[in-house]
């Protein structure tokens, strides 16, 4: 009888941040489900994020279980329960996670040994992964969180920093070196790049980059038909070995699988299928900013007045807690009872986005959001706000064309409570270019098409289907 061949064990750890978590545990259940015994390595009050979701998938036969890894809170100076990015509530609070992560080097070093897997995907964030691994002669994959694309205008702006002999902060700069024409500004550049200052963020980035050089590859949650210029440019111009395999977010297959995803929501699944169920076909905007973001209160009272003056239906995600709700317009709520959908905190977004009634998202270009809109055809109205959003925004509006800008200017994480980035009137016209008229059609269309690429892409015989495959049989040639 001949032994049963060896079944590849795969490590997934991602940073502790909604945006890094979520699409890693989908990817470790998209692995799981090519034939790979996947494990997640999550801190308590993450884990229990995501808990039922891999409890569902061990139902249905797969091999893939999270291991317990205690985040040093204590050690790194942060308050109970703070596990997580979108639990910092100021701008100092951010370095200490950051010094939490590299705490983690030990513990996870430990439970890596004991384990020994033949394959570690980390995040970006855990540069010392890379020789945690190569130690032990284990092949480590980056796992960034961005496209291709924003991977090699990052690449293009630190090579070549276009924007240092710029003297206005308004005026356009072409990034160079790529294979479109980007145009950026100075303002839509974070503090650090365009004052050319060094703080705990650029360090860590220059550990990361060096960390990727030595390690086996980039796995990318993207496809290739969605960027195949900078597809290739990441790997012949910047000599990158890098697998496209998503969008790993339509490993959600169920409603309850695309509702439960990463968080508790705010609003019961039925309720909200129920409201989109009365509305027409693409008559619905979906306004979201992810899951870091912070609006002061000046701009989402703008953005409360550009909502109700379009005329449209939607559904708005508010972070904000109960207690702040100074913003919102006298009796804004029931005056817009029916047409006006707002959930307070967490939304299934993926639910969402595919909902036939869904025909437009405002967003602030994260990846993941991006992305997701792209698989579900759904055209986009661009709001981007900090880390590489602006470049996003360039995807969507001017290489792909599915979108249109809602008119944001400036890179800010932490913005005042006064400041009013985008005015209503803006925020207003944008909303009905996209949800009124033959623009939005022509937008929509297009995005539809690259909706149907991307599913394609994971099927069987897809461009992401086949990537991961060839992944997987040359990670099995290294152990056999
Ligand atoms: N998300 C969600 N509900 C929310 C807010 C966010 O499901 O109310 C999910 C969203 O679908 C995406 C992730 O959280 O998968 C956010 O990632 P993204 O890269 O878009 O933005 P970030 O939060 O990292 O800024």
């Amino acid at each position: 009888m001949g032994s049963k061949p060896h079944k590849l064990h795969i490590y997934f750890f991602p940073m502790m941040a909604h945006g890094h978590m979520i699409p890693m545990v989908d990817m470790a259940r998209l692995f799981a489900r090519h034939g790979v015994k996947a494990t997640i390595i999550l801190t308590p009050l993450n884990a229990a994020l995501f808990s039922r979701t891999i409890e569902r998938d061990r139902e249905t036969g797969l091999e893939i279980s999270i291991r317990l890894i205690n985040f040093p809170l204590v050690e790194a100076g942060l308050p109970e329960g703070c596990e997580n990015l979108s639990s910092v509530t100021s701008r100092e609070m951010s370095p200490k996670i950051y010094k939490a992560t590299e705490l983690l080097q030990e513990p996870f070093q430990q439970l890596f040994e004991e384990d020994h897997p033949d394959c570690l995907v980390a995040d970006l964030f855990f540069p010392w992964a890379t020789e945690v691994a190569n130690k032990l002669g284990i092949p480590r994959l980056v796992f960034y969180g961005i496209s291709a694309y924003a991977l090699s205008v990052y690449h293009a702006l630190r090579c070549h920093k276009p924007y240092q002999h710029i003297e206005s902060d308004s005026e356009d700069f072409i990034v160079p070196g790529l294979p479109d024409t980007i145009k950026l500004t100075k303002r839509q550049l974070p503090d650090h790049m365009r004052e050319g200052t060094e703080n705990h963020l650029t360090k860590m980035i220059e550990k990361v980059i060096k960390s990727e050089l030595s390690s086996y590859g980039v796995v990318i949650n993207s496809f290739h038909e969605l960027e195949p210029a900078y597809s290739e440019h990441f790997r012949k111009v910047l000599g990158r070995r890098a697998w496209h395999i998503g969008p790993v977010s339509l490993c959600n297959r169920d409603n309850e699988d695309k509702s439960c995803r990463g968080n508790q929501t705010s609003i019961d699944e039925h309720e909200c299928l129920t409201w989109l169920a009365s509305k027409k076909s693409n008559s619905v905007l979906y306004v979201c900013f992810g899951s870091l973001s912070r609006s002061s209160t000046a701009q989402l009272l703008d953005l409360a007045m550009g909502l109700e003056a379009s005329g449209q239906q939607f559904i708005w995600v508010v972070r904000k807690e109960k207690t702040e709700e100074e913003w919102l317009l006298e009796g804004f709520e029931k005056r817009l009872e029916g047409r006006g959908l707002i959930i307070r905190g967490w939304a299934p977004q993926v639910l969402i986005l595919d909902h036939e009634a869904v025909g437009g998202f405002m967003t602030h270009c994260g990846w993941n959001s991006t992305l997701e809109a792209v698989t579900a055809g759904v055209p986009m109205i661009t709001w981007p706000l900090f880390a590489e959003q602006f470049y996003n925004e360039k995807l969507v509006t001017d290489i792909l064309r599915i979108g249109v800008g809602v008119g944001a200017q400036e890179w800010c994480q932490w913005p005042d409570d006064s400041k009013v980035f985008v005015k209503k009137e803006d925020i207003e016209k944008a909303v009905t270019r996209l949800m009124v008229g033959e623009e939005g059609e022509e937008l929509r269309s297009r995005a539809r098409a690259l909706g149907d690429m991307a599913k394609k892409a994971v099927e069987k015989g897809g461009s992401s289907y086949s990537n991961l495959n060839a992944l997987l049989e040359e990670l099995k040639l290294k152990c056999p």
